[in-house]
């Protein structure tokens, strides 16, 4: 894995295939199966290029297991006791999901990072198992219009039947400071201890069910709200030593811009709250790459909750996520240039 000079902050960046419907769209293609967006190595200067470089670059023809296998070192890291951050950035229909979960969350083929990462801890876990003792356990949530929600609450499946409104003002959690101290950031949040990953996968759907239930009473809600599962370890060796350290697993909202005239007034307020968000977590990790002694972590929901896997000895990795068809390409110019920033 490419080692990132300003630090523990990668950006790898993954442009998805363009699909048959979308050709056609296609205003001023670069690529041969007609994308905006083409992956070079060998970076030879041709006229209408702009040149973005990341820690690594998946192009539409890579699988879920090689974005996987890029990512496996960082989060093995997790066992060892750092703190890690895997964020997924980009326009809705980029891709985010698909990388974080895989399609429909199923396809065993075609599991995404959340998975893979699960399934490979549980492994590591039992490699280790004669040395060290771990502990699993998995939280998951959302943040949506700066409230951050409960997906695992036990209870959640009662509100199934009620209107949105009640859902969204019974299920609120505070965000504990405590990024230092080692504490639980989110205490109030169910806690699951998970011994295998059915465990996770079981709980994973409940998440994205409870998820599912906000999104028939708010239009299109799961692009507008950040998902974030965190993975806690705990582990403790044959001396009595311990390791505690989290995996947060996030599923970003769409970072489209939204024409204002376009939207109802909630729409504006999910947009103006996401575009927020979005840029404070921009401003963190900028600020973190240029070693600034002032990190803006309290300007946002979202900085809050991953405070401690950004910065310190945590390590963040960031997959810019990008469309490659024509109609995008003020949406792919703005994902690449967020992450050249961060990067
Ligand atoms: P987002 O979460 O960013 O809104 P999705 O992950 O839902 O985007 O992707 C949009 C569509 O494109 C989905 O149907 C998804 O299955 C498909 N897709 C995205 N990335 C890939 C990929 N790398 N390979 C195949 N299909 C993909
Ligand atoms: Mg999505």
């Amino acid at each position: 894995m490419v080692q990132d000079l300003k630090g523990n902050i990668r950006v790898y960046c993954r442009i998805r295939p363009i699909f048959n419907d979308e050709v056609k769209t296609v205003i001023d293609h670069i690529g041969d199966d007609g994308s905006l967006v083409v992956v070079d190595p060998l970076k030879p200067q041709k006229d209408k290029r702009k040149i973005f470089q990341f820690n690594h670059v998946f192009g539409p023809t890579a699988t879920q297991f090689d974005v996987f296998r890029e990512t496996q070192p960082l989060i093995r890291s997790v066992m060892d006791g750092y703190n890690v951050c895997i964020f997924a950035y980009g326009q809705t229909g980029s891709g985010k999901t698909h990388t974080m979960c895989g399609p429909a969350c199923g396809l065993a083929n075609e599991l995404g990072i959340n998975y893979l990462a699960i399934n490979d801890l549980f492994q590591l876990s039992d490699e280790r198992k004669d040395i060290i003792e771990y502990r699993i356990q998995v939280q998951m949530v959302e943040i949506y219009n700066e409230q951050v929600r409960d997906l695992l609450a036990e209870d959640l499946s009662a509100y199934t039947n009620i209107q949105s409104f009640d859902f969204l003002t019974t299920n609120k959690l505070e965000i504990r400071s405590c990024a230092s101290d080692g504490g639980l950031v989110l205490p109030d949040a169910t806690m699951c201890p998970v011994k295998s990953t059915t465990d996770v996968i079981n709980l994973m759907k409940l998440g994205e069910g409870n998820h599912a239930v906000s999104s028939t009473a708010i239009n299109n809600h799961s692009s507008h709200s950040h998902s974030v599962l965190t993975i806690h370890v705990h582990g403790e060796d044959v001396s009595g030593s311990i390791v505690q350290s989290c995996l947060h697993l996030v599923d970003l909202a769409g970072s489209e811009r939204v024409d204002k005239s376009e939207v109802t007034d909630d729409g504006l307020k999910e947009a103006q709250y996401i575009n927020k968000s979005l840029s404070c977590l921009g401003d963190v990790i900028a600020a973190l790459a240029q070693k600034n002694s002032h990190i803006p972590y309290k300007n946002s929901k979202l900085t809050l909750l991953l405070q401690n896997t950004l910065g310190g000895n945590a390590k963040t990795l960031m997959f810019a996520h990008v469309s490659p068809e024509g109609d995008s390409f003020g949406e792919t110019m703005s994902t690449l240039k967020f992450a050249q920033r961060v990067s």
